[in-house]
């Protein structure tokens, strides 16, 4: 019954604590953010024990520092000049890659020529395999005008999900070049979604301007290589957005998380630089077959600040996370976060298990090192998860779950102890008809006074107490009016004494009380008053008839009457003697 109702009670705390913790957005925020740091680490571990391996059809032409230099020397200032672009895109062309695409914007520019510029508009006419790019922002209409962009940029979406696309709604474009715009739909966004903490763990695949969607440069790319070229997707009531066979898992602002393959310098990537000189019959070193790969054109100059920080590295340059989201998309390894709903019932689970071994395991180290291994096994599992089923199960919830079961279920633990060796310790020390203490604590208690005395300088007196004739008594009236006898004197002296004596059952029919700090004035005032109490009173018999009953007492005291418990003993029963040798009913 006990048991029962601490458990009952540990459950209704462990509830109420599990309900705050979901209600507590500002908790809820700091788990989250532990939780994208386990994230980080089990991708960083998948990595180093050799994970997945990047896909080689993805080259990068980096805009590095050399390049910078090299074309600052050359061509006496950044930005390039739009027609070295498309003498480039001519140049790869030739050696039919998959796809080219820019990382870049070509964005309007007071030093653009017009020649310049139409060279690169005419390559973008040319070929379509080729991409690129332009980003969203939130900035007021006055600092950057919000082009109308073309209805062919824009895609449909079927959204029967829970996405609400209105955390990735953008009011302004940058505006890129017209001449582009109007000869390719080949243009994707390449905005990008960050944690709190500032890393970047996943990436819109649609956004959301003036109320059209819009695709990520990404899933272009991706669709052009998987050999699909659609314009309307379909988000399922599971948040899946469907491409070809696969299902891309969308968080519910529209992301998708991203599946890392190592640090910066991950993709293979050329130096512009080495392009170009190829590009102008120049010797270089360039010697690369770019047949069938898919060429991402992107800058990795930490000068032109397109860095950002990443699960596995604070410095990646953000044409490899365009490379690393395409991976995904054609791989099919984006991650998939497991339902919060799930993963608060496998904490649940995990609680009860670690609940029931605390409860069952007698050893502490045991109880805590199984425990802790299950959770281990949690650990290992959500590993292997995300490992070889790019699923990312939480693992802090269920943590804090598992310290509140072991804590609890050792509280409870502890209480059921304690509350059993009260009861061991009750039975241990109590006399069970009487319930006044027995002879055994009785001789440990008057050691104690002594002990105490002595140390104190005070004293002690000691009362025993003997009924006249109870062999008679029981005789006549049968042993069990006998018991009820004893009882009734046994409450009679319990509630005739202070909180603080000590009544027992010395033995048989004979009781004592140790009266700590009193004299014998005292003492014997007390006992006076129980013998006339028993005296004047009325006990009932078994069957309804009333008799009196007396007693005896003898009283002596620490340190007049000796100065060991066997003394002290000793003298009060020799005046017990001497009370019944003198006509019993009395005190001496
Ligand atoms: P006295 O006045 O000299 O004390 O006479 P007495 O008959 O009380 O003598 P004594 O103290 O020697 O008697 C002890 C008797 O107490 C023996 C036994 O019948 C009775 N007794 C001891 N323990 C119990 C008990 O637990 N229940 C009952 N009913 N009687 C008990
Ligand atoms: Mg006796
Ligand atoms: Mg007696």
């Amino acid at each position: 019954m006990f048991k029962k109702i601490l458990y009952t009670i540990a459950l209704v705390f462990f509830g109420i604590f599990i309900f705050l913790i979901l209600k507590n957005a500002n908790l809820n925020t700091f788990i989250d953010s532990v939780e994208n740091r386990t994230f980080d680490l089990r991708q960083s571990i998948i990595i180093k024990e050799g994970g997945k391996k990047a896909n080689s059809d993805i080259v990068i032409i980096a805009v590095d520092d050399a390049t910078y230099e090299y074309i600052l020397g050359n061509y006496g200032e950044w930005p390039l000049p739009r027609d070295v672009y498309a003498n480039m895109i001519n140049y790869l062309e030739k050696h039919n890659p998959r796809a080219i695409a820019f990382d870049m914007m070509f964005v309007k520019s007071l030093k653009s020529e017009n020649q310049a510029d139409l060279a690169l508009i005419n390559a973008f006419k040319k070929y379509n395999n080729l991409f690129t790019s332009m980003n969203f922002d939130n900035q007021s209409a006055d600092l950057r005008t919000p082009p109308q962009l073309p209805d062919k940029l824009s895609i449909n979406i079927e959204n029967n999900s829970k996405i609400d696309f209105s955390d990735l709604t953008y009011t302004n474009c940058r505006k890129i070049l017209d001449g582009i715009i109007n000869v390719t739909s080949n243009i994707g966004i390449i905005n990008v979604s960050r944690s709190d903490d500032g890393v970047l763990r996943k990436m819109p695949l649609i956004v959301k301007y003036q109320d059209k969607f819009y695709p990520q440069l990404a899933l272009k790319v991706g669709l052009n290589y998987l050999g699909e070229n659609k314009d309307t997707f379909e988000i399922d009531n599971n948040s899946n957005l469907k491409i070809s066979d696969r299902k891309i898992f969308l968080d519910k602002d529209g992301s998708a998380i991203i599946n890392w393959y190592g640090s910066a310098g991950t993709y293979t990537y050329i130096p512009m630089y080495q392009l170009i000189k190829a590009v102008n019959g120049e010797k270089t070193e360039l010697d690369y077959d770019f047949s069938n790969k898919i060429i991402y054109f992107g800058t990795t100059a930490a000068s032109l600040f397109d860095i950002k920080t990443v699960p596995t590295g604070k410095i990646y340059p953000g044409v490899e996370i365009q490379a690393t989201f395409l991976n995904n998309l054609i791989d099919n390894n984006f991650i998939r976060k497991v339902d919060r709903g799930y993963t608060i019932a496998l904490s649940i689970l995990l609680a009860l298990l670690i609940a029931s071994v605390v409860s069952r395991v007698n050893s502490a180290f045991t109880a805590s090192l199984m425990s802790l291994s299950t959770y281990f096994i949690y650990i290992l599992i959500s590993y292997y998860a995300m490992k070889f089923g790019n699923m990312w199960l939480e693992v802090i919830y269920p943590l804090i779950f598992s310290i509140l079961a072991f804590t609890s279920a050792y509280i409870i633990k502890y209480l059921i102890k304690s509350r059993d060796f009260e009861l061991q310790y009750k039975l241990a020390t109590t006399d069970g008809l009487t319930e006044l203490y027995n002879h055994r604590y009785f001789q440990e208690q008057i050691r104690m006074q002594v002990e105490q005395s002595k140390r104190y300088n005070t004293s002690f007196s000691l009362i025993i107490i003997d009924i006249d004739f109870f062999k008679k008594f029981n005789d006549t009236f049968g042993h069990q009016s006998g018991d009820e006898v004893l009882r009734e004197v046994a409450q009679t002296l319990k509630r005739n004494v202070r909180a603080t004596d000590i009544v027992c059952r010395y033995g048989g029919e004979e009781m004592s009380i140790l009266l700590p700090n009193t004299h014998k004035e005292e003492a014997l005032s007390t006992a006076q008053k129980i013998c006339d109490r028993v005296a004047s009173k009325k006990f009932k018999l078994f069957g309804g008839k009333e008799t009196n009953v007396t007693i005896s007492l003898g009283v002596s005291t620490y340190p007049s009457d000796g100065e060991s418990a066997v003394d002290i003993i000793e003298a009060a029963d020799k005046r017990l003697y001497k009370a019944k040798n003198n006509g019993r009913n009395q005190v001496r």
